[in-house]
């Protein structure tokens, strides 16, 4: 680190569990973010600005003028653009020293495996099922640690899949025990702030697990009911029968 970067840094680096070593593991880290959306922007925005170095960013889809209530990467000009593309634009602004990947499309089979092997954390910050279990089992198959985060209406969710761990649950063993319906913000709706809280919190578990801070959510699922501002946290071991990572 030169003496820039060291100043810049330095409000974390003056962290005593963090220090000089934990920011060299965020600059070493290659950071792989599915979705830029609601959950994508924070966690997009936060990482970039904590002194990630490598960010690959992916999304399919373009900026809708219905997305600007909450998927604050994008701006007004952005509409019609790639969300990839546009959350490149704003990180660009906000930290020119982070390296990023746009990739516009939407990952599954072969390039989902192949960005997945050469992330050394996931971000999963996608609207839909499919996507969260596909991006799961890869992150299980290379053994690579994974944030996952949803939120709809006044709720959220995060939890942490470490697969390095071998008694670890992941994703869909959590989705075993709570039971999970296919929910989008286009048809129930999403209030803003929410998504910054639940990408704000995946964004940080990625920081801790990155430089072996703390005690990331693993085996614990995370949820948050805004209207009451109620948090629990559920513990759930490891199901033999899980279709993702159970023995058969
Ligand atoms: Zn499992």
């Amino acid at each position: 680190m030169n003496d820039e970067q060291l100043q810049r840094y330095s409000r974390q680096i003056m962290l005593p569990d963090f220090d000089y070593q934990g920011q060299q593991s965020l600059l070493h880290a290659k950071v792989l973010v599915i979705g830029l959306g609601g959950l994508g922007s924070p966690v997009a925005l936060y990482l970039a600005a904590a002194g990630v170095g490598t960010l690959v960013l992916v999304d399919d889809d373009q900026v809708d003028h219905s997305n600007l209530q909450r998927q604050i990467i994008h701006g007004e000009s952005d509409v019609g653009t790639n969300k990839a593309v546009s959350a490149q634009k704003s990180i660009a602004a906000l930290n020119s020293e982070v390296s990023v990947i746009v990739l516009q499309q939407r990952l599954a089979g072969e390039t989902l495996d192949q960005q997945v092997r050469d992330a050394t954390i996931v971000l999963d910050c996608s609207d839909n099922l499919v996507t969260r279990l596909a991006v799961n089992k890869a992150c299980i198959k290379y053994q690579v640690p994974l944030v996952t985060g949803a939120a709809i209406r006044m709720e959220g969710q995060v939890t942490v899949v470490d697969p390095r761990q071998p008694d670890a649950p992941c994703y869909a063993c959590f989705m075993q025990l709570v039971g999970e319906q296919d929910r989008s913000c286009s048809t129930n709706g999403v209030m803003a702030p929410l998504v910054g809280i639940i990408g704000a919190i995946q964004a940080m578990e990625a920081i801790k697990v990155l430089s072996n801070l703390g005690q990331p959510l693993v085996g614990k699922l995370l949820l948050l009911d805004a209207k009451t501002m109620q948090w629990q946290t559920f513990g759930v071991a490891k199901e033999e029968s899980c279709p993702s990572c159970g023995l058969n």
